[in-house]
């Protein structure tokens, strides 16, 4: 049993072209990457289904648990996982809570597979569907997305992402159905150019199509959340979609430029009969409440311009700080051979 702490490479998450370990080692066939943050209450039921499902397969497996920085005793629980299974996991422990885009982009740096899945530990994607995205990542598709059945979120969330969806679509053209399931399949391939990316924020399934040349998307049971508490606010879900939109476009600032050229012919013509006004029919005083109501509604959109462009604008501060992206405490992993 090997401790690797704070292992430089790990850390920026960096440099991984070739799977992690000893080239000589045969690698598994399939990883499993799941981010924990918080999920004391469902994660001994989490693991009761996990790995039987993965025992079924009868293919080399390897389960790597990234806990995100958890407040509560995920981490212990995942250790004691490990003491209890450590042929086949391996556990990641982060120092603080990056996210789970930022999880999941350090399990893959750590994922021998040749094939990796990635899952969330609150049971909402059932672990037993594994073996149709493996069957599918078999037949030579390099990524496999997934649509929810009968989705088991609440009535404003389902309607809230179809809208953000249809959007998102329009900006980046990124074809996904279903773009909030994370339970999805990636080749080794597609893996490789996950880990050549550096930037801080991202959105994996859009980041991962834009890498894919076989694409797939098949249906996928849904369940409710089995405990705990969804760990994203409505804030932290703006967020996201910020970070999937901008990550993926500048359309919206070109979107921008449109309107503010609409809006400037608009009132060079407001400004012509005015003027034209002024000499038939003398001064005007009256509409005094209209020019405000005007000129509010163009503040509101200049601001909106001005925090859009914000947004761009602490992405790039961001990514010049080249801070490192997530910082691994410790990895709890067997020496691979053996
Ligand atoms: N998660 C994480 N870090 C975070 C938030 C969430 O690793 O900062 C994990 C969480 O433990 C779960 C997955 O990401 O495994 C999805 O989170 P959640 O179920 O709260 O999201 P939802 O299903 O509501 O979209
Ligand atoms: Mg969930």
């Amino acid at each position: 049993m090997s401790e690797q702490t704070n292992d430089l490479k790990a850390q920026s998450g960096l440099d991984l072209n070739v799977p992690a370990g000893n080239p000589d080692i045969e690698p598994p066939e399939l990883s499993v990457v799941i981010p924990v943050y918080n999920e004391e209450a469902g994660l001994q039921t989490l693991f009761d289904r996990l790995y039987p499902a993965l025992d079924a397969l009868h293919a080399r497996y390897e389960v790597i648990f990234i806990n995100d920085g958890s407040r509560d005793r995920s981490p212990l629980i995942l250790s004691d996982q490990y003491r209890k299974r450590p042929d086949v996991t391996r556990v990641v422990l982060f120092n603080g809570n990056y996210g789970q885009h930022m999880a999941i982009m350090a399990g893959f740096s750590q994922a021998r597979g040749q094939s990796v899945i990635t899952l969330d530990a609150d049971l909402q994607n059932p672990p037993e569907e594994i073996g149709n995205l493996l069957a599918k990542l078999r037949e030579g598709y390099d990524y496999v997305g997934t649509i929810r059945q009968n989705r088991q979120d609440s009535w404003f969330r389902r309607h809230a992402s179809r809208a953000m969806n249809n959007l998102r679509e329009k900006i980046t053209h990124i074809t996904m159905t279903d773009q909030g399931c994370m339970l999805r399949g990636y080749s080794r391939q597609v893996v490789q150019m996950l880990n050549q990316c550096e930037e801080g924020r991202t959105f994996i399934p859009a980041l991962a199509y834009t890498f894919a040349s076989r694409p797939i998307e098949i249906e996928v049971a849904h369940e409710e959340r089995f405990a705990g508490e969804s760990k994203y606010s409505l804030y932290s879900l703006i967020r996201l979609n910020f970070d999937l939109v901008t990550g993926f476009s500048t359309m919206p600032l070109q979107a921008f430029s449109l309107l503010g050229v609409v809006l400037a012919l608009g009132s060079t013509a407001l400004f012509f009969l005015l003027l034209v006004r002024r000499f038939v029919f003398g001064a005007e005083v009256e509409g005094v409440f209209t020019l405000f109501a005007l000129i509010f509604a163009l503040i509101g959109v200049l601001l909106f311009g001005v925090g859009l462009l914000g947004e761009y604008i602490g992405r790039i501060y961001e990514q010049v700080r080249g801070r490192p992206r997530f910082v691994i405490q410790a990895i709890l992993e067997q020496d691979p051979r053996g």
